[in-house]
């Protein structure tokens, strides 16, 4: 499986983001220069916090793992950090005499909610509600609304924060951040100031693109230019008396924009211990500055640290890195007595996904269309067993902007994951959820005329495609019926955005199934210009799927609708193929051995006794059945598996839930070793399409069976 470089100009930055908000809390050039502290204190060092804001949305939104998912291990992680840091803090708190307060309880929460039991603590809770707002937003109305709903979030932070002079002047809103401020000492929280930074973080790793030089060097010059702005922003406005606080400028958007961007340049070796070390940096330094001051003390030398504020700051930058450097020496001790296990191990059954191959074949695909036409990926049926909003999220990251999938709930599915581009509803939904289609921005395909009325009467607006019978007599509208396909087109509420047929015999060599394609062919362009010539502006138009691309390349459209060759499958092991495309398997099949025993020249095996041993035999017992999508079919030699390396067959019957391979003369195999039903294994490889033909089927009902029990390995 290739590997992606990781983002070494991200982890590089955290340090120097960790320097710079502990800058903040030294203010280290404050004894040389008031303006030249401020510069740096109060502008340069605020890209710090929203760098990391950034950082934690760009990789909650990566990959392409269940988002709650994700979420909620994020959650659970700072929640921790937070907890662990509090704790850290208590003997300062008790020091600085933070329980002597009256109203402690109250005081306390609004700590812990908001402002943090020490002055940097803030983070944390600012993190959780900034992801949690980030992505429920985007969720719930897209990447675009959810920017200006954050926008929005931020403005009114910037009003209770740098920009307070202004609302100060204006009694509602001054009433309304009073209110604010009894709750929450700041607006620089994780309501108005996180989410922004969360969205946009989320946003670039969803449209990351391509890197070039040029590029880098445009994004680091632009975010120079911004940072001078800003810089003059925050001077404007500490010449004006308007701040209340210092950490957020209008300008700090565009200029985190455009650093982000330009850390996405350097991509190489991962950098762990760099990641662990500014977080270290960042929860201890304060720390470190009363561990300075009190060691300044017993020498009697605080005036040398008031005075020298640098001192203090080196000072401070050496005790936390120090302890930085230490805490991954321990983590690294316990993670050799700890080693990793392997993605699978504990699993019973699974299926290992190459989003490497997916998008391989993705951008075989486009690369092997003609001019202007674009890759329609069908991800019905969970995308044929590889798993729906994984595959069309790791599609999205290759460039593709179009999906299809069978049902109205499938189409959600996709949308709650954040797939962007169109998604297209192949079947039937009944007009009762037309709502829901609307909601979620999904396309409807028009079944027929019937469908299109009853569609129209819900006064709802869609958008839809017309599916049209050229020969297949499944959906659509037949080609002889102009008039009723000029009708819909004349519809108040649907809005026809393309319009397709679906050919049904392309991958057959047969003669006369090649004239019925051609048939299809003609009759549905045929029914196309009649509408044209009816004054009809026509929509888009797609009509191959994945053997109609294979075999019929040379076809006028605007998309194809490609769906088991996007994975990298063949249909059957001797299906029709016109060209050969380089097109790599994205899916393997694995299992593990649960048991293995000897057994003896005319004992039989499984149910029914279907096989007797004519010899002594080596048993092994695979955890995975027909209940996990296996073929029952394949019992009693049919089917064969590879282990370690080598063919074994499938012997008596399969079973729910495990299969017995006879396994005579593999040296060596022991319960736990893996089982590879679909995929490679050392020099062996057993394609879908060989399983599904020996099962008397193909490889697109084989793979859209597999079980729901089987686990998911990216
Ligand atoms: C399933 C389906 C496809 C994809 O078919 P493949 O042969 O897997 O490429 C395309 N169009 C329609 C209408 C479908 O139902």
């Amino acid at each position: 499986m290739k590997r992606e470089k990781a983002y070494t100009g991200i982890d590089g930055f955290r340090i120097a983001a960790a320097l710079l908000v502990a800058a903040i809390h030294i203010s280290p050039l404050a004894a040389w220069n008031e303006t030249g502290d401020f510069i740096l204190t109060r502008v340069a060092a605020r890209v710090a916090v929203p760098f990391f804001f950034m950082t934690s949305g760009f990789f909650l939104e990566k990959g392409t793992e269940n988002r709650m998912e994700k979420l909620a291990a994020f959650t659970k992680a700072t929640l921790r950090l937070y907890l662990i840091s509090m704790i850290f803090y208590l003997p300062l708190n008790l020091y600085m005499g933070y329980f002597n307060t009256k109203l402690f309880l109250p005081e306390f929460l609004k700590d812990v909610l908001f402002d943090g039991t020490l002055y940097h603590l803030w983070y944390f809770p600012a993190a959780v509600a900034g992801a949690w707002i980030s992505v429920l937003l985007i969720r719930r109305i897209g990447f675009k609304k959810a920017f200006i709903a954050a926008v929005c979030l931020y403005a009114v932070g910037l009003l209770g924060d740098s920009y307070y002079g202004l609302s100060a002047k204006i009694p509602v809103l001054k009433t309304f951040y009073d209110n604010v401020f009894a709750v929450a000492d700041y607006t620089r929280n994780g309501i108005f100031y996180a989410p922004v930074f969360f969205v946009m973080g989320a946003w670039i790793a969803e449209n990351e693109g391509r890197r070039s030089i040029r590029g880098g060097l445009s994004y680091f010059a632009g975010f120079l230019l911004m940072l001078v702005l800003m810089t003059a922003e925050g001077l404007l406005l500490r010449a004006f008396g308007l701040q209340r606080h210092d950490s957020m400028y209008i300008l700090l958007l565009p200029c985190m924009y455009l650093l982000f961007r330009w850390l996405l340049f350097f991509r190489g070796r991962r950098r762990e211990r760099l990641r662990d070390i500014s977080m270290v940096i960042y929860i201890v330094h304060p720390m470190a500055i009363v561990a300075v001051r009190m060691a300044a003390k017993l020498f009697s030398k605080q005036t040398y640290l008031t005075e020298h504020p640098m001192a203090l700051y080196l000072a401070v930058l050496l005790l936390s890195g120090l302890a930085g450097i230490l805490y991954c020496q321990v983590m690294r001790e316990w993670k050799k007595r700890h080693p990793m296990r392997s993605p699978s191990e504990g699993c019973r059954s699974w299926v290992e996904i190459d989003q490497g191959s997916l998008m391989h074949n993705a951008r075989v695909l486009q690369k092997d269309m003609p001019q202007g036409c674009r890759l329609m990926a069908v991800v019905k049926a969970g995308a044929y067993g590889h798993g729906d909003t994984a595959t069309a999220r790791c599609l999205n990251r290759a460039g593709v902007r179009a999906f299809a999938a069978a049902t109205i709930d499938e189409g959600i599915t996709l949308r709650k994951e954040g797939v962007q581009g169109e998604i297209l509803i192949l079947g039937y939904t009944p007009a009762s959820r037309a709502k829901e289609l609307r909601r979620w921005r999904l396309i409807q395909t028009v079944c027929d005329h019937e469908h299109a009325l009853a569609l129209e009467k819900t006064g709802i607006d869609l958008q839809v495609h017309l599916a049209v019978d050229s020969g297949m007599h499944r959906l659509g509208i037949s080609v002889d019926d102009v008039d009723c396909a000029v009708e819909v087109f004349q519809m108040k509420h649907l809005k026809i955005t393309g319009i397709f047929t679906h050919l049904c015999a392309t991958d057959s060599s047969r003669q006369q199934d090649i004239e019925f394609t051609e048939s299809q062919l003609g009759t549905f362009f045929g029914f196309l210009e009649k509408l044209s010539g009816q004054g009809i502006v026509l929509p888009k138009i797609h009509v191959q799927s994945s053997y109609g691309f294979l075999n019929y390349p040379d076809i006028d459209c605007d998309y194809v609708r490609a769906g088991i060759i996007l994975y990298g499958a063949d249909s059957g092991t001797d299906t029709w193929v016109r060209r050969k495309l380089d097109l790599r398997p994205a899916l393997a099949l694995k299992s593990t051995v649960a048991s293995v025993r000897k057994v003896y020249a005319g004992e039989s095996v499984g149910y029914g006794r279907a096989y007797t041993a004519s010899s002594d035999r080596d048993i092994a017992v695979a955890a995975i059945g027909y209940a996990d999508g296996y073929p029952r079919s394949l019992s009693c030699g049919k089917g064969s598996v590879l282990i370690k390396g080598r063919r074994a067959p499938i012997v008596g019957r399969i079973c729910m839930d495990q299969m017995m391979i006879d396994v005579t003369g593999i040296p060596g195999i022991s319960a736990g070793d893996t089982v590879t039903l679909i995929g490679r294994d050392g020099e062996e490889e057993i394609l879908a399409s060989e399983v599904a033909e020996q099962a008397g089927s193909i490889s697109n009902e084989l793979l859209s069976r597999l079980g729901s029990r089987l686990t998911y390995l990216p």
